[in-house]
């Protein structure tokens, strides 16, 4: 018998020898690490990927099926993206580098796109003609208006118009002038349902009847909301959207710290803005905690996302002061030179993993802000006791990112740049600018740039590459054994989940290396 056989004993009888670290025993040693510096040991695994849960907080308040964010960046998130993240189960956070209004508008699309109940719909009066409901169609992108005796919601309802009676009209200047009155459907022909009725009730009325449009009047005639047929569709294609309790998507705005930051704010919450993010680079500061405090006295039912922040002093000021979630990360975003210019900031990995195993004790989701580079890096921080990721460079190059592709030695891109780059700082457009996450002060002659701008290359639509990326988060947790983003965390906390660091050259070999070319193609 070989002599480094110890005895006839079976796996059962003896302790497993502990291998690997603790997330605790990583990173209490005083090193701050990046997500590259470590690796996950895997588990156990008795479920499909498949089964794997994603359901995570973003706040106290709001719950997402899938744990992604994208960043409030103007090359990143105006409402096309927000609409396509919240569809897949995301949600997207509007970028304040424009006017008030400008960003209100956007947020205004991301609410409208979706309904249960169309309580504010576009309403037409029978003196209004075919030109106006054209307008309506040019300005909101769809053109089922209910007809009242008044023009506005709550007049009695005395018919509608929908796409199928201007049809042939809108190409004849001379039919513009018609009025409604003479092509509308008349009420004795709709289908209406009476106010008391339930959404599914409803929605079960609009199947069956094949019509477009519900309008849902009260006991007197008058119009008290809308249903469209294409929310019944939309929400088919998208059952994991994350939606409001009138099955509007969710949607996310960044604002600053000062004064006029307050109307901006205004505009935002009567636009229907669910969460609102204060964007500082260093949010450990006297402006945010009293922004915090003006936001939960007057609008008690925003939810407010504070930061950044990436140690736990700077946490406690800001939960204390009522913040609902925070924003981690400083100077890993991949645009970002903060680190290298203030000479302040934390590893990422480090970051995550302090601030949520402070904020945890008091119920605050944190989201992991910047340096995401892939998959891996996604499971890395939700194993580091992060809710959920945002990201920015990830998502620059989709086709629902703000801003036109371009070609460079026959690469299709987009711009990306950090929203502490000259260029963003120095925005001039019809959007208007409005930058003060890097600078304190107005007076401030000299910019200093804390961030770059540069490009991406084309990644397709979000409405793919999310899929691509829960899917593959899923298997990630399947390989580490856990069956949700709860119990991921859970096995982070009880010291269950192993880790260990990684050397350059255990990096090297965890990448593709000993080839003379490949392809690298991601779904
Ligand atoms: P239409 O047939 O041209 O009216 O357009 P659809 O019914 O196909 O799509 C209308 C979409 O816009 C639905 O998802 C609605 O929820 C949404 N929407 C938001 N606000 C309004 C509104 O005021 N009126 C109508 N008709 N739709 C609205
Ligand atoms: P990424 O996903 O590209 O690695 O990082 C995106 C994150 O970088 C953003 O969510 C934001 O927190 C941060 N960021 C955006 N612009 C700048 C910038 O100009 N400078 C710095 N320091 N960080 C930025």
């Amino acid at each position: 018998m070989a002599d480094y056989v110890i005895g006839d004993l079976k796996p059962a009888d003896l302790p497993v020898p502990e291998d690997g670290l603790s997330a605790a025993q990583m990173f209490n040693g005083g090193e701050g690490l990046t997500y590259n510096d470590f690796i996950i040991l895997p588990g156990y695994i008795d479920f499909t990927a498949e089964e794997v849960e994603l359901v995570s907080p973003l706040t106290r308040q709001i719950t997402l099926k899938a744990p992604l964010v994208s960043s409030p960046m103007d090359t990143v998130t105006e409402s096309d993206m927000a609409i396509a993240m919240a569809l897949s189960g995301g949600i997207g956070i509007i970028h304040h580098n424009c006017t008030p209004e400008y960003q209100a508008a956007e947020v205004h699309k991301v609410k409208k796109y979706k309904h249960g109940f169309i309580r504010d719909p576009v309403v037409l009066s029978p003196n209004h003609t075919v030109r106006d409901v054209i307008n309506v169609k040019a300005e909101h992108g769809f053109s089922g208006v209910p007809i009242t005796e008044n023009g506005k919601i709550g007049g009695k309802l005395v018919g509608i118009v929908t796409s199928r009676d201007i049809d042939f009209l809108e190409d004849s200047p001379s039919q513009g002038n018609l009025k409604l009155s003479t092509i509308m459907t008349q009420t004795e022909n709709l289908v209406t349902a009476k106010s008391r009725v339930t959404l599914q009730e409803a929605n079960s009325i609009l199947e069956k009847s094949k019509k477009g449009k519900l309008p849902i009047v009260n006991d007197k005639g008058e119009l008290v909301s809308l249903m469209a047929r294409t929310d019944l569709k939309k929400n088919r294609s998208y059952p994991s959207a994350s939606k409001d309790e009138n099955k509007q998507l969710l949607v996310g705005a960044a604002i600053g710290t000062r004064m006029a930051d307050r109307e901006r704010l205004k505009l935002l919450a009567s636009a229907g803005v669910d969460v609102v993010v204060l964007d500082s680079s260093q949010g450990n500061s006297i402006y945010q905690i009293e922004m915090i405090k003006f936001i939960k006295s007057e609008f008690p039912e925003l939810q407010v996302i504070a930061g950044n922040v990436v140690t736990t002093m700077q946490a406690k000021n800001l939960i204390e002061a009522g913040a609902d979630g925070l924003r981690v990360g400083m100077g890993s975003g991949s645009i970002c030179i903060t680190q290298e210019v203030m000479a302040v900031g934390r590893p990422q990995a480090t970051a995550v993993y302090k601030v949520a195993e402070y904020a945890r004790r008091f119920g605050i989701p944190i989201i992991a802000d910047g340096g995401i580079q892939s998959i891996g890096h996604i499971i890395k921080a939700l194993s580091l006791g992060a809710s959920t990721v945002m990201m920015g460079s990830l998502l620059a190059g989709t086709s629902e990112a703000p801003g036109e592709y371009f070609f460079s030695d026959g690469v299709r891109l987009k711009k990306y740049r950090g929203m502490g780059s000259l260029e963003a700082m120095d925005r001039k457009d019809a959007k208007g600018s409005a930058m003060d996450r890097y600078f304190h002060n107005e007076m401030d002659k000299m910019k200093v740039a804390q961030g770059v701008s540069g490009s991406i290359v084309d990644k397709g639509s979000v409405l793919k590459f999310l899929p691509y990326l829960q899917c593959g988060i899923k298997h990630g947790c399947q390989d580490i054994g856990a069956k949700s983003v709860s119990s991921l965390r859970a096995l982070t906390y009880s010291g269950e989940l192993r880790f260990e660091r990684r050397s350059p050259s255990a990096q090297q070999e965890g990448n593709v290396h000993s080839l003379f070319s490949y392809e690298k193609r991601l779904y």
